[in-house]
Order: C-alpha cells, then structure tokens, then sequence
C-alpha cells in the first residue's frame, strides 16, 4: 500500500515516471492535467469549463479542480493507494487534499518531487509541441506555467518538505535512469 503524490515542473517527465511508478507499485496513476484532457476531447461541461484556462496555461480553478479530485478518491480502485500526478498544485489545494484523507483515516507515505533546470524544461516542452501539438505547449504558454509552478507549486514543496516527507530526484537523463532513481528513493523513503 503506498499513498503517493509526484511533482515536477511541465516537462519534468512526471507523467512518464507516473505510469512506470503506478506499473511496479500496482497503484493506480491519477493525473488531474489527464482527467482535464480527456474531459476537453469529450466536451463535457467540465472539459468545456476547462479549456480555457488549460490553454492559458492557467490553473483551473480549485472549485472545479479540487471536487474532480475528491470524487476520483472515492472509486474503489484507491483502496490499495494511489500516485496523484499534478494535484495539489497550490497551498489551497494541499489543505483540501488533507482533508479529504483526513476523512478517511489515510495519510500520504511519499511526496516525489522531479527537479529540472528551465531552460531545459522550455527545450523539452518545444519539441513536445511539435510530436503532439497540445495547445498549452507554445513558448509563451510555456513559460507561463513555469512561473506557476514557481511561483505557486514550489509553496506546495516546501510543506511536505517541513512534514518531513518529501523525497527529490534529479529528473534530467534519460528516461530509465530517471525510472532507476525514482524507485531507489521511493524505496529508501519508504524504509526510512
Ligand atoms: P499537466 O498535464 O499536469 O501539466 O496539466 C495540464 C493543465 O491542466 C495545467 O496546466 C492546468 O491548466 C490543469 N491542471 C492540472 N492539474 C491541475 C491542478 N491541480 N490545479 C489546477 N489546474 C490543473
């Protein structure tokens, strides 16, 4: 059983690492920007809702986000844990997710964090636009929710950092690498 989360700015391959993570842990991989996309492919109300501030690069606003993800924590297939990739995303966020496991008894084991240099970050992104054309992958748009994350994601670091259980990885190299380090400090966490 672990309860984990994985944090990384865009482009720090978090959603990668997140399906290989959720592979050899056999939890359940719950990306919040995922449920987004495939709401917006659907045009459902809350894909149409948003749209429009995922092509910003803007945060969709908790009232949407944070009841998306309570709900996602209710279904069945969490029992055995669960990796969340790219939620909390703001200190407002990290409170409501306390709460929700607080209802249910449960506390989070590990709090992944994939660290990469932006320059590198804005290299990989552009070229990602190019295979996949996702319209919140221009240079602008880009930049943008780097700001975010530094400017809003990296307050959410900081308090599983004081909680004592935040774990850092160096997310730049190649992809199985990357995997190798993953594991290795899930792994040295989670015995500590
Ligand atoms: P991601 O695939 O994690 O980069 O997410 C893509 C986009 O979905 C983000 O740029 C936001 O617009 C939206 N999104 C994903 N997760 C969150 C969140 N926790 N809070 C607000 N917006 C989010």
């Amino acid at each position: 059983m672990t309860r984990m989360l994985i944090i990384g700015p865009p482009g720090s391959g978090k959603g990668t690492q997140a399906e290989r993570i959720s592979e050899r842990l056999g939890v359940v991989a719950i990306s919040t920007g995922d449920i987004f996309r495939a709401n917006v492919k659907g045009e459902t109300p809350l894909g149409i809702e948003a749209k429009k501030y995922m092509d910003a690069g803007d945060f969709v606003p908790d009232s949407v986000t944070n009841k998306m993800v309570r709900d996602r924590l209710t279904e069945d297939d969490v029992e055995v844990g669960f990796l969340l990739d790219g939620y909390p995303r703001t200190t407002a966020q990290v409170d409501y997710l306390d709460a929700i496991l607080a209802d249910g008894d449960q506390k989070l084991d590990v709090v992944l964090q994939l660290t990469a240099d932006d320059e590198e970050l804005v290299k990989r992104l552009l070229g990602r636009a190019k295979e996949t054309g996702r319209s919140d992958d221009n240079e602008a748009v880009i930049r943008h929710r780097l700001d975010l994350y530094h400017g809003q994601t990296e307050a959410v670091v900081a308090k599983y950092a004081d909680r004592g259980i935040l774990t850092q990885v160096d997310g730049i190299g190649g992809i199985d690498e990357v995997t190798d380090r993953v594991m290795q400090a899930i792994k040295a966490a989670q015995s500590a």
